[in-house]
């Protein structure tokens, strides 16, 4: 149950995305998972590396297009467990109507974003993430963009588990992990995952002077999205923890009428006539 492969990452000493790659390694194990039962795909950046440091199946897939390839694999195999792993940019920019429809359509998948409000990988600039005024080579004057939002975003389009990690919170990042994997839907984990090279503004102190845990909040309770939106404009975004959570989710999986049977790949290769007929009428 060793989730470790000798590839040694190459991210910059202090990168917020080796706590996500502990945090990721760790739940799998406390899960009791064996490597075999997870598939980790990746986007492009920095943090789409993330799928080949991590002894699972993995596939690093093209720019924004992790949940594309994530969601096929489920609706290939749904005995795999799918963690869809990517950036800010990466998910927010080119990948952000894959990211709402994949919310809306509640596949059983768990959606990490390595938020660092920067581009890495292409040295600085700016993101869907980064702040007004924020200076980098691509907005040297300031952006003149509004941040997205993504918690916000992801209530609004419907999302049944939505929640916010930070690389300096390692035990409540894997807590939140094991919650998503288990949870019957997707599951969005943005994690603030400050990119300590670029990104001179949102540094783990700027992070940890403004997160609020969920946990102190009186009364807070995580099935309340009304509550949940009403917190997220509150605290500027800043809460984190396991925001909201649909107790009744039901998985998009699970909706498909005959899809209970054994899962595709697991189905005969060179179906007969009838074989094939069958497999069809399940999906009309
Ligand atoms: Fe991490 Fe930034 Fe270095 Fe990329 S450039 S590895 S995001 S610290």
């Amino acid at each position: 149950k060793d989730f470790r492969n000798d590839v040694p990452p190459n991210w910059c000493p202090g990168c917020g995305d080796f706590a996500v790659l502990a945090a990721m390694q760790r739940a799998f194990a406390n899960l009791g998972l064996r490597p075999e039962q997870v598939a980790v795909v990746s986007g492009i950046g920095c943090s789409g590396r993330i799928s080949g440091y991590i002894h699972t199946y993995g596939f690093h897939g093209t720019h924004g297009r992790a949940l594309a390839l994530a969601q096929g694999l489920k609706i290939a195999n749904r005995d795999l467990v799918v963690v869809a792993a990517g950036g800010d940019g990466d998910g927010y920019a080119i990948g952000l109507n894959h990211t709402i429809h994949a919310i809306r359509r509640n596949m059983d998948i768990t959606y990490l974003v390595m938020d660092n409000q920067i581009y890495g990988l292409t040295k600085g600039q700016t993101s869907p993430r980064s702040a007004m005024g924020f200076q980098t080579k691509s907005t040297p004057k300031g952006s003149i963009e509004a941040p997205l939002s993504p918690l916000m975003m992801a209530l609004a389009a419907g999302g049944t588990f939505v929640a916010q990690g930070f690389s300096s919170d390692v035990n409540q990042l894997v807590s939140i992990i094991e919650a998503g994997i288990k949870h019957r839907g997707f599951a969005f984990i943005n994690v603030f995952s400050p990119c300590v090279t670029f990104n001179k503004v949102n540094t783990y102190d700027w992070f940890r002077e403004r997160v609020v845990p969920v946990e102190t909040i009186e009364g807070y309770d995580p099935h309340d999205r009304k509550l949940a939106m009403q917190k997220l404009m509150e605290t500027d975004g800043m809460l984190t923890g396991i925001i909201y959570q649909d107790p009744d989710s039901v998985a998009y999986e699970d909706r498909i009428p005959g899809f209970r049977k054994e899962p595709l790949v697991r189905q005969p290769l060179k179906p007969s006539r009838e074989d094939f007929e069958a497999l069809v009428a399940e999906f009309v």
